[in-house]
């Protein structure tokens, strides 16, 4: 799929830099080739430790989301602003935008304190961007109400590593994998989320079959599936599995307890506490075999190395904590921590998350490490910065900091690089506050997120491929972000915004020495490097220069220092007050929102292979939307069965706080009372009408925002539902290609009609081609006039369509053919031949000849015609058909010998990657099939 591949041709005219992808914590180098006006093609950077020259599906599609004809629908280009509420946003200046927030918060805290304004900004930013955002909020302003999406991400494993080893720093790096003997993934699909860390495990048990791997995870993912050990534990239940692998290795004497005398303290109190987490009763509690709970104690408690590899299961929870602080627990207990193949990694979600914890970008924290509440790092960072002091009082967390808005409390918000509308939980909260907000500012790159919709002001920024600064990695490692286009329209960087802004806002204070008077991003560095100086993530050996000419390095890397430190702690001393690491007590504490008869299902939330968050980038590339094409509520297929559920009927799924209309999909990956919604499946994409108006939000509509009392992050990953058959006999879907240009622009005009069905969903489809689909459902048929604008958008009007209409049934096909092939389908009442048309369409094979199939009424169809089905390799544009007729013809007699069968008859698997653990899955059920069918 890569644009090009190795070794590189550099056509005259182009360019080639080095810089990071955007998506996620892996951090992968990438190289872009451009124009200068345009990104022309991406492949990984072979000299980038965290991915060695690959690239997964999204990485290695970043040039087509950077298609100017895309960039110019889906981006915001101009400041707009609005004085009232009454009027719509208008165009306006930099100079008037910068002039009006500077006015507007001078007055706001005037009126009612620093504390009426509140910061809710990204992981997504460069380190840069968040520097200059924390000083202005807590510097300038005087608010520690700044806080950061981050706070859905990373916060618990933040708080288990501060409270056990003393310190917000993984200890492990990712060559680790190479030297492990064992891998313990806990709540994390790093086959989905972390693919190109996925391929390197893949590597490392290829050539160490010995190397063994443990996967605790509430779903049967292609992570687990992979598992020598898989234990499918109760949602929530990871401290009672933690505390209980620690009770069997300490009743079985794995424990190195010379490791736990000289360099740990509290060990008494936990072996105390956990004696009670019996096999029995552990087992009991995570709903797995006493057998297996022992197999994988000993697996671990023998390992040589034992590396955990974790992610949102753990942190996303009303014990993220307790959960992370648990595993470090088991870590320190076996002595599996600074040695080369140990120790608790945790994979942070976004590409920088890292930065902004590095910077302290979060309520409670502060620059280099340090903690608000510690005066003398508050004094510190006040003498860093040239201010008098930093304020002491706590900022509020995310939850609350929307709570407040709602509230009144906090009365102007600014929001970057981030889509609350979409993202938080309980959605009816964050709405309510968006509406109550006295102002509302989002800076953001795409004006296509549900979050826009709410701005007052929108400062359009930039993004990847224009964006100059670092972004830090899991393995705590820097790379330079580099931009390699200039600017759309008047968009800017967001570290310039905030400057701008905290500069007017200076003159406005009688401020008469600017502390913003950056002219570069890498002065902004230099400044935060010079906070981190004797700190634990010292960086005072580095500079731009050094991260240009010597590539990505890992922090530490203090001044005098010829490299950064791979792997901490290897001396055994931790960086707490006795210099020993702490065992911390970890209670098993339930779910926040337990099931019961009246929500009986447990919904949790994860990430689909191709899609990135709240989509608004990945959202723009069609052949992303190939591998799960729509939104879906899975289900086990045995709760399907007891409700006479079918695949893609519509279910009412409603928690406590909500209810979101989705089509229901049978998961093998499901244990029966479970439920799973991809988090990616904002209002943007799926909605339906509400007694407000405003439509439903999508899947956070239903989640809770139950905290973790230590990290405040919600529990984002479980909610208790109930899912009913929702009765809507007629159904309305229309899809067809749209003109490159023009794509997003009918994708926007047609998300204000979701809000006018029971039902309905908005997404893209194609290759060669985009081709947007919306599907809706109703109770009733919707009026012929909402019918022919929606088509009409589609262009299928005027006479040039062959229509097929049935009043007395209430069906109707309508199609748009140019030249014999279906161009814009649209179907309503009886859809049965979105089957076939669909395809057709997808692959344009000729149809006039079909005249008379498609005006009979049942257009079954037509003899020979075979569906293609989901697209597996998205790479090489392999489908799920074609994969098992390869299978069935060929004879292979282990599934490696199938695998490599396949690849090399259809090259799926054969370049990214990201879809070789799903072929294993599709070898391993067409074997059983035909080994039951014997
Ligand atoms: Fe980007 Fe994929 Fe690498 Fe993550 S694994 S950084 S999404 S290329």
């Amino acid at each position: 799929m890569n644009a090009f591949s190795h070794p590189p041709f550099v056509p005259a005219g182009l360019k080639e830099t080095k810089t990071t992808c955007c998506y996620c914590g892996v951090g992968c180098g990438v190289i872009v080739q451009s124009d200068g006006q345009q990104v022309v093609g991406v492949r990984g950077d072979p000299d980038h430790p965290a991915n060695l020259g690959k690239l997964c599906t999204k990485g290695s599609t970043l040039h087509l989301s950077a298609d100017p004809l895309l960039q110019q629908q889906a981006r915001a280009l101009h400041p707009e602003l609005r004085e009232t509420r009454a009027e719509e946003r208008r165009p306006a200046s930099w100079q008037e935008t910068g002039d009006f927030l500077a006015r507007r918060i001078a007055d706001t805290i005037a009126r009612h304190g620093p504390d009426s304004i509140g910061f809710y900004i990204s992981g997504q930013l460069l380190t840069e961007d968040y520097y200059v955002f924390n000083k202005l909020a807590k510097g300038l302003i005087g608010t520690n109400n700044v806080d950061t999406n981050s706070r859905l991400c990373m916060s618990s494993a933040v708080a288990g590593y501060k409270q056990t080893l003393g310190a917000d720093a993984p200890p492990a790096c990712y060559e680790d994998i190479d030297h492990a003997d064992l891998l313990f993934i806990a709540g994390s699909n790093t086959a989905y989320a972390h693919p190109i860390l996925y391929r390197r495990i893949e590597e490392a048990r290829r050539v160490n079959p010995g190397l063994r791997m443990i996967v605790a995870d509430p779903r049967r993912t292609d992570t687990a599936r992979d598992a020598d050990l898989f234990l499918q534990i109760l949602p929530g239940t990871d401290v009672a599995l933690f505390n209980g692998l620690l009770h069997i290795c300490l009743w079985e004497g794995l424990v190195d307890q010379a490791f736990i005398d000289s360099h740990t303290e509290g060990f008494t109190e936990l072996k105390n506490a956990v004696r009670d987490y019996t096999p029995r009763h552990v087992a009991g509690i995570c709903g797995i075999s006493e057998e297996d709970l022992g197999k994988a104690a000993r697996w671990f408690g023998e390992a040589k190395a034992a590396l955990s590899l974790y992610c949102q299961g753990l942190n996303q929870s009303s014990s993220g904590t307790a959960k992370n602080a648990a595993l470090i627990n088991l870590h320190l207990a076996t002595g599996q921590i600074g040695k080369p193949g140990a120790g608790p990694f945790s994979l942070t979600g976004q590409p920088n998350a890292m930065g902004g914890r590095e910077v302290g970008g979060m309520a409670n924290l502060l620059s280099g490490h340090r903690d608000l509440a510690n005066p003398e790092h508050r004094a510190e960072v006040a003498r860093l910065w040239g201010v008098d002091d930093v304020p002491a009082t706590p900022g509020k967390t995310a939850i609350p900091m929307f709570e407040a808005v709602r509230s009144g409390e906090i009365k102007i918000l600014w929001i970057a690089c981030t889509n609350p509308a979409q993202s938080l939980p309980d959605q009816n909260l964050v709405q309510q506050a968006l509406r109550h907000a006295e102002l509302v500012i989002v800076q953001e790159a795409y004006r296509s997120t549900a979050t826009v919709a709410y701005a007052d002001v929108l400062l359009p920024a930039t993004t990847w491929s224009e964006k100059e600064g670092t972004v830090t990695n899991s393995e705590r490692r820097i790379t330079r972000f580099k931009p390699v286009l200039p600017p759309p329209g008047e968009a800017r960087h967001d570290w310039r915004i905030v400057v701008d802004v905290a500069r007017r806002l200076e003159m406005l204070m009688g401020r008469e020495r600017s502390l913003f008077s950056y002219e570069s991003p890498e002065a902004i560095w230099n400044e935060h490097r010079e906070t981190t100086r004797g700190r634990d993530l010292d960086i005072t050996g580095l500079s731009y220069r050094i991260l240009e000419e010597q590539g990505p390095q890992q922090w530490p890397f203090p001044e005098g220092a010829a490299s950064g430190r791979k792997r901490l702690y290897e001396d055994g001393r931790f960086p707490t007050a006795s210099g020993r690491a702490r065992f911390v007590v970890t209670p098993y504490k339930p779910v926040a929102e337990p099931v019961d008869a009246r929500y009986p299902f447990r919904m949790t939330t994860g990430r689909l292979r191709d899609q990135w968050h709240g989509m608004s980038r990945t959202g723009t590339v069609a052949q992303l939307f190939s591998h799960a094409a729509e939104p879906a509520v899975v289900l086990a297929p045995i709760d399907m069965e007891r409700r006479l559920l079918k695949q893609g009927d519509l279910v009412h799924v409603t928690s406590r706080r909500g209810s979101q209309l989705l089509p229901v999909a049978g998961g093998d990956d499901m244990r029966s009372g479970q439920a799973f919604v991809a988090m990616h499946w904002g209002q943007e994409y799926v909605s339906g009408r509400s007694a407000d108006g405003g439509g439903s939000h999508g899947v956070n509509a239903l989640t809770l925002p139950a905290l973790d009392p230590y990290s405040f992050q919600p529990e984002l990953k479980h909610a208790a539902v109930k899912i009913l058959k929702a009765e809507l006999p007629w159904r309305f879907l229309v899809f067809g290609w749209a003109a490159p240009a023009e794509v997003l622009r009918l994708q926007a005009a047609l998300r204000p009609y979701m809000k006018r069905f029971a039902y309905a969903s908005c997404t893209l489809f194609g290759r060669e081609r985009t081709g947007v689909l919306f599907r809706a459902a109703d109770d009733y048929p919707a009026e012929p006039a909402l019918i022919a604008e929606i088509e009409a958008r589609f262009g299928i009007e005027g006479a040039q369509v062959l229509r097929y209409d049935d009043r007395r049934r209430g069906n109707a096909r309508h199609l748009r053919l140019a030249e014999g092939r279906l161009e814009a389908v649209s179907l309503a009442g009886d859809i049965a031949a979105e089957s076939w048309l669909r395809e057709y369409l997808d692959g344009g094979q000729p149809v006039a000849a079909l005249g008379r199939l498609l005006l009979s009424p049942s257009a079954t169809a037509p003899q020979g015609f075979k569906a293609r089905g989901r697209v597996v390799c998205n790479c090489h544009n392999v489908a799920e058909s074609e994969i098992v007729d390869a299978l069935a013809a060929q004879a292979s007699d282990t599934p490696q010998e199938a695998l490599c069968s396949l690849q090399q008859r259809l090259k799926c698997g054969t370049s990214c990657g990201s879809c070789v653990p799903e072929l294993k899955k599709i070898i391993l059920h067409e074997s059983m099939a035909r080994a039951e069918a014997i």
